[in-house]
């Protein structure tokens, strides 16, 4: 190996090592332990979830529902990582079902969408609802998922909608790089997210919400998650 090669080799190993290991302003979410991840999430009731804890993932468990942070969040960039499993059974409705969910109610969508393509619409069902997807309202710009059974990375830069009174004076927003791939450009948000409608700006109940992890009768996994706060004063530049 010639030298550049190998300090080229020696860069991208440090840059996936860095981009393993959180920042050091981040809130992490869950590390792997499951100290951390009775630490920082409840069932949607505020109970224990029960998320069965898997070679250091945490994994949707059907019976168990969806999950929640115990802390509320506003602004904030997200990082995510998940894996559909390797062993699906034939395509269904739930192949890689799951889903986060910003603030509780704007889910950027969790599927089994290797080789799907947003621009045909191949995908059987529709394409707003494949991986990437701002659920129900826009379809990822391009599609770099990868194989069932890989791990998938999510970062997401969520700005919450502001509103005067009853009136949305700015929508809220969603970037999200999916395997550092730009494939949601501050996609202005229509509303909540739901299945097959159209929505509505509707005021959250608060300034700040959960993150939530969706249960969708598929035991897609989690780890390496944490987030980052953004403060007001960037929101005021923007
Ligand atoms: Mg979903």
């Amino acid at each position: 190996m010639n030298r550049n090669v190998l300090g080229l080799a020696v860069v991208v190993a440090a840059l996936a090592a860095g981009a393993a290991k959180p920042p050091s302003d981040a809130v992490v979410l869950f590390d792997g332990t499951q100290k951390s991840f009775d630490a920082n999430w409840t069932d949607m009731k505020g109970r224990k979830a029960k998320w069965k804890l898997v070679d250091g993932t945490i994994e949707a468990t059907r019976s168990a529902g969806d999950i929640r942070t115990r802390r509320e969040f506003g602004d904030v960039q997200l990082h995510v990582e998940w894996q559909v499993p390797a062993n699906l059974p034939p395509y269904d409705m739930n192949s890689g079902n799951s889903g986060v969910f910003m603030m509780g109610l704007y889910e950027v969508q969790i599927f089994e969408s290797h080789e799907t393509d947003p621009a045909d619409m191949k995908h059987p069902f529709y394409a707003d609802g494949q991986a990437a997807s701002i659920y129900g309202q826009n379809p990822p710009l391009v599609n770099p998922t990868r194989r069932r059974g890989e791990w998938q990375t999510y970062d997401i830069v969520f700005y919450r909608p502001v509103f005067d009174g009853a009136k949305c004076v700015r929508p809220g927003s969603v970037t999200v790089f999916l395997n550092g791939v730009l494939v949601q450009d501050g996609w202005p948000l229509e509303g909540p997210t739901g299945h097959i409608r159209r929505t509505r700006q509707t005021k959250p109940p608060s300034d700040k919400g959960p993150v939530k992890l969706q249960q969708h009768l598929c035991p897609v996994r989690f780890c390496n998650v944490w987030i980052r706060e953004l403060p007001e004063a960037r929101r005021r530049t923007r």
